[in-house]
Parts: C-alpha cells; structure tokens; sequence
C-alpha cells in the first residue's frame, strides 16, 4: 500500500485523539472564517499558509486557482462560491496564486495541452492574464513571463469573481472582503494585491492590504454623498 495513504489507519489514534474536543464541536457543525481559492499545486497549502485548525477555512482548490465568471454553466467553483456566501456567510475570500505554477507555465507550451482538451479549455478562464502579459510585458524571459501570468490570473480571477451576484451584493452589503495573494514557494512570503494601487506587496505590520474592500461603492451617487 502506499505509505500515504496508508496513514489513514492512524489518523484516529495519533491526530483525532489530540483534538477530540475540537472535532466534537464541529460536528454541531462548521462556522468558517474564510474561503480560500488556491492551486492544486501540492506545495501550496492554505491550511499551513494561514496556520488553519479544522473549521478555520473553507477551501476550493483547483489548477491555476481558476474562477470561471457567471454564466449559464454551472459548476463546481461557482457552487462553493455560492455557497460560502450566502449559506456560510464568510467574511472574505482570498484568491491565491503560487510562483512556478504549471497552470500558468501551460501558456508557454500551448502543444502540451493538446492531448489535454479539458485542461485546456479551463484554462480558457486564464487568456485575460496572458493577454494582459504578452501585450503589457513583452519580451519577458520564460521565468518572469511564469511569475507576471500568475499575478495577472490572480487579479483576472477577483475580477471574475465579482461577477458572481451572491460576491458583488454581499460587497456592496459590506460584508464581504476580497483578497489576492500570491504564494512564493521558494520564500515563503506572500504578496498581497492592493486594490487602492493595484499593486501586489508584501504585507507590512499589521494591516493587510486588500483587493475589493467591503461596501466599496463606485457606481452610486447615493452612497458617495
Ligand atoms: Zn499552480
């Protein structure tokens, strides 16, 4: 057996027997603080990024940390959107990317993905970033081109994001608070888009800048009086 999976058969005595309070809790049933959307990638893991216990996070994770805008179709993204929102009423959701994402190196080797029609065709969600890239950034080397895609998506995919109707009312509510990060593997660190100037930095002290904040408002002549 794999020895990975094999560690299931302890999981009860050496992890479920330390947090058996904890677990007994959730079982009433989950209040989460966030939803996270990130990568697939195996280096990156929200739980450990924000230091998560159970019940901390709920989290959607998929290849090139991809939200497919609103639409007819429906899918599995769209639904835990649509869910943590309106059923959970997270607070704030955070799209993150990761440096050396294979999703976004995809667009440098467009004949790999032939073989691979459906990778393919979800990575459609992601042509905004590489057209963003290869007409404001030309030139770049494969490694910055890798690193400018994967900042770029993070910032197409919030775009999306908000044009989820249960994401842009509960902004306008001010109740919901959105966030782009991006994860570097190799550092450790994590840039954070700032909404203000729509740069990604790295945080400093204690406030975190933000993509969209809560109750944002550009379009009413109400609100801004
Ligand atoms: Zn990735």
């Amino acid at each position: 057996m794999n020895e990975l999976i094999g560690r299931v058969f302890s999981f009860g005595k050496d992890v479920f027997h330390h947090q058996s309070e904890l677990y007994a809790k959730l079982s009433e049933g989950q209040s989460p603080k966030a939803l996270i959307i990130s990568c697939a990638d195996s280096r990156v893991v929200p739980e450990h990024i924000v230091q998560a216990a159970p019940g901390d996070l709920f989290v959607c994770r998929n290849a090139g940390n991809i939200v497919p805008p609103y639409g007819n179709q429906n899918g599995g993204v769209t639904s835990t959107v649509e869910y943590a929102v309106m059923v959970l009423g997270v607070t704030d959701i955070v799209v993150c990317g990761h440096s050396d994402c294979g999703a976004m190196k995809a667009f440098l080797h467009p004949e790999a993905l032939e073989k691979m029609p459906n990778v393919a065709a979800w990575l459609r969600h992601s042509h905004a970033a590489h057209s963003v890239v290869c007409n404001a950034y030309p030139d770049l080397a494969p490694d910055a081109y890798v690193r400018a895609m994967a900042l770029e998506n993070v910032v197409v995919q919030i775009n999306h994001l908000r044009t989820h109707p249960c994401v842009a009312s509960a902004i306008a509510e001010g109740k919901l608070t959105l966030h782009g990060w991006l994860f570097d593997i190799e550092t450790t660190s994590i840039l954070a888009l700032d909404g203000a100037t729509g740069r990604f930095a790295k945080p400093k002290g204690p406030v975190l800048p933000v993509a969209v904040a809560a109750g944002r408002r550009v379009a009413s002549e109400q609100a801004a009086e």
